[in-house]
């Protein structure tokens, strides 16, 4: 079985195993990891080990808090402008697809002022908006991106270019897939869903210099707080991030970030170079802006995009149905999908079109 999933999605196959043969008594304990104190010593290590462990992969520098929290990508739409638009109450947002529009549609909703600079909606987010150039500066507490497009298959290589003013990347769907300079980023989050582990937990990377007197943020999402207590002020999912530590050890084991991009690639380019000469599929997104971890492609006939998703499922590649608001097919390449699950799907795919 491959699972497809955008998220939550398919998680690394000895991870599963590890957590299965742990999960009636954690480390000897006689305690599941489902009871076990989140003051106690063994959990105090994981989430140690888990913070380590990422500052380790993606080079986090020093004054960079790492942060554990709850609430998903949707809770940082708040948090973020919660705790860094301070000083001028207004963000920027490039309108890069649907989960950049909730980031400017939550900020307004709490009273801040979000004003897009670009947006790519009318040409159906196939392509990346562009920063005007120069982002004037002193206006904006932040720049909000959406650095890999979940929905409609888009990812930044190139990050742009905000001067002083700090950028704030959601990078939910391509965390760890993809090698980015975390000094690049006043702030970065992700819910852990897709490439983390389980959902549950949200990691927060965020520069200590940008963090202050967070007025009326509730203590769950006070970055200061979470920095200051260690993610330990209140109860942490725990489970959530024991898993999520398993797999950054596994991610280590296997690499690292680099070899993560190398394969996430290798992956990606085998299913668009069959899409790209396939005469029943395509993929829509101009292709200097795809996503490595997030692949949409239809074949322009709902009820036949309909019959590959039936199809594959009986052939074990799950969960490949699109995102409603783009129709067609998805194929989500995260981290724990090995090469041959995307050999599988290709094999698939051509055979389908041979027959149709
Ligand atoms: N941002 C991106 C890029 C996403 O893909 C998602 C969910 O798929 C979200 C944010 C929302 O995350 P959550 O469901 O954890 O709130």
């Amino acid at each position: 079985i491959y699972n497809f999933a955008a998220g939550p999605a398919m998680m690394p196959a000895p991870v599963i195993k590890q957590i299965q043969d742990e999960l009636p008594s954690l480390h000897g304990s006689g305690m599941s990891i489902l009871e076990v104190s989140h003051r106690g010593q063994d959990f105090e290590k994981i989430i140690e080990d888990a913070e380590a462990d990422l500052r380790e992969l993606m080079a986090i520098p020093d004054d960079y808090a790492v942060l554990f929290m709850q609430g998903g990508g949707t809770g940082q739409f708040a948090a973020a402008p919660m705790n860094l638009a301070r000083q001028f109450k207004r963000i920027a947002v490039l309108d890069s697809g649907q989960w950049a529009a909730r980031a400017d549609a939550e900020a307004r909703r709490l009273g801040f002022t979000s004003d897009v600079l670009a947006s790519t909606k009318t040409d159906r987010y196939t392509t990346l908006p562009a920063l005007p150039e120069p982002l004037p500066q002193d206006q904006y507490d932040y720049v909000h991106i959406c650095v890999n497009n979940t929905i409609e298959g888009t990812m930044f290589r190139q990050l742009p270019a905000t001067e002083t003013t700090p950028l704030v990347g959601d990078m939910s769907s391509n965390i760890l897939a993809q090698r980015y300079n975390v000094r690049d980023f006043g702030m970065i989050f992700a819910g852990a869903q897709k490439n983390l582990g389980p959902a549950g937990v949200t990691v927060v990377i965020v520069r200590r210099d940008l963090l202050g007197d967070a007025k009326h943020v509730p203590s769950a999402f006070d970055y200061q707080l979470f920095d200051a207590k260690h993610s330990l002020y209140n109860t942490p999912p725990v489970f959530a991030i024991y898993a999520v530590g398993l797999v950054l050890k596994w991610l280590k084991e296997q690499g690292g970030v680099d070899e993560m991009q190398r394969r996430n690639e290798a992956k990606s380019q085998l299913l668009y170079d069959y899409l790209d000469q396939s005469r029943l599929f395509f993929n829509p997104v101009k292709p200097a802006d795809r996503s490595i971890t997030n692949v949409p492609f239809m074949t322009g006939d709902a009820d036949l995009d309909a019959a590959v998703v039936t199809a594959a499922t009986a052939h074990g590649l799950l969960n490949l149905k699109g995102h409603r608001s783009v129709g067609g097919l998805r194929a989500s390449l995260y981290n724990a999908m090995p090469l041959a699950g995307a050999e599988a799907l290709v094999d698939f795919l051509n055979d389908f079109e041979k027959h149709h």
